[in-house]
């Protein structure tokens, strides 16, 4: 066994100065919860996506992003929404947190993300919303999922938790379509240490999130905004307690600074990745060059049932490695649930693995890891 210092971890959040500054600057304002700081995050997130006509708003989660994505797409009890059996714990609550049922949907080899044919025979006269994501960040046919939703007046839900910065012809992921939402939990590509955003069209659906989050209290945002509140307001709809709070919004707000950086570095870790390890037998990588995509992580295909194997080999190296995901429908708690053929999704689900990745790597770690990668292959 290696000693701490040499363990390379799979993810690692990025902190430093920066981030410490950030908090301390929500701390002395003293005003702790919702306020300026999250009018602002919000504010350089919708610049960010360069889409001036997108209504941006900052949650405590992505799982509550979706939960309230859910609830603006109209999802309610009785109502199925589709989603990749490969996907997030989050997204499949989400739906039940609405009072609906998953229906699980196969993905497509190439890009991982939902088949489209297969959620298309999967719609019911019950089917309200299909949920598409990029996994990874690597577009999935996002484009066949709208043709899908218009021809059976669908909502779409896009999960872009991993697919900040992002492009897909030429605009970022969440800057048009329908709903989308994002994260900033401990190890997503910025984070807030937890925190999401959901992206809505329309004044009315903004207006609506405002108060969702806020405990169905119509206490006007741009109150708050101000850092002070209103003591005259009404509840009409129902809320949850899942506003942003400053200090979350602030160390979010410095690390939204320095995207381009951190997408830059990401994907040039995995370009090394995939130029390292891209032509060994019994191991498949990621089929982009990453040049559009804003990469959550790395991942690569173990294939002939060597993965288990090869996760002992890594920790003994000292090299950390995660699985995303355990497909959902294989859960206790969706066994009664609607899917298609799963081919793809059991196959994948058994063979990925997700390698060290974060905002700042060491050259020598990658080399480290890539090199007791090749060796274990004899490449
Ligand atoms: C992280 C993540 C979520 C959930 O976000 P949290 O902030 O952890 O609640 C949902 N979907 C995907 C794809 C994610 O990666």
């Amino acid at each position: 066994m290696k000693c701490m210092n040499d363990f390379i971890p799979v993810y690692k959040p990025l902190i430093d100065d920066e981030i410490y500054t950030a908090a301390i600057k929500a701390l002395e304002n003293g005003w702790l919860g919702m306020g300026s700081f999250v009018g602002r995050f919000e504010q350089s997130f919708a610049e960010y996506l360069n889409a001036s006509n997108r209504k941006c708003i900052a949650v405590s989660s992505g799982t509550a992003a979706l939960h309230l994505a859910m609830l603006i797409a109209g999802v309610g009890p009785g109502d199925e929404v589709i989603t990749p059996s490969f996907n997030n714990i989050g997204d499949f609550q989400a739906i039940l947190a609405a009072g609906a049922t998953p229906v699980f949907c196969d993905i497509c080899q190439d890009d991982l993300g939902i088949d489209c044919d297969k959620a298309e025979s999967l719609i019911t006269d019950r089917t309200k919303a299909v949920i598409a994501l990029h996994y990874d960040g690597i577009p999935c046919q996002i484009d066949k999922v709208f043709d899908l939703a218009e021809k059976y007046s669908l909502r779409v839900i896009e999960d872009d938790c991993h697919a900040l910065g992002t492009s897909i012809n030429g605009k970022l992921a969440g800057s048009y379509g329908d709903i989308a939402c994002f994260s900033f939990d401990p190890v997503k590509t910025i984070t807030c240490i937890d925190g999401g955003m959901v992206v809505v069209n329309t004044q009315a659906e903004l207006q609506k999130l405002h108060q969702y989050r806020l405990l169905g209290m119509s206490q006007p945002s741009s109150t708050l905004y101000t850092n002070s509140r209103a003591w005259k307001y009404d509840v009409c709809q129902i809320g949850f307690r899942y506003h942003m709070a400053n200090l979350h919004a602030s160390i979010g707000q410095s690390q939204l600074d320095r995207l381009d950086e951190i997408i830059e570095n990401r994907r040039s870790y995995c370009r090394f990745y995939n130029e390292q390890l891209g032509n060994i037998e019994g191991l498949s990588t990621p089929k982009t060059d990453f040049e559009d995509v804003g990469p959550f992580m790395y991942y690569v295909i173990v294939k002939n049932g060597r993965r288990e194997a090869f996760i002992d080999y890594l920790r003994e190296k000292g090299i950390e490695t995660g699985i995303h995901w355990r497909p959902g429908h294989q859960f206790s708690l969706f066994q009664q649930c609607k899917r298609s053929d799963m081919t793809v999704t059991e196959q994948i689900g058994k063979e990925i693995l997700t390698l060290p990745t974060h905002s700042i790597m060491k050259k020598n770690d990658l080399v480290r890891i890539t090199r007791a990668i090749r060796e274990y292959f004899n490449a």
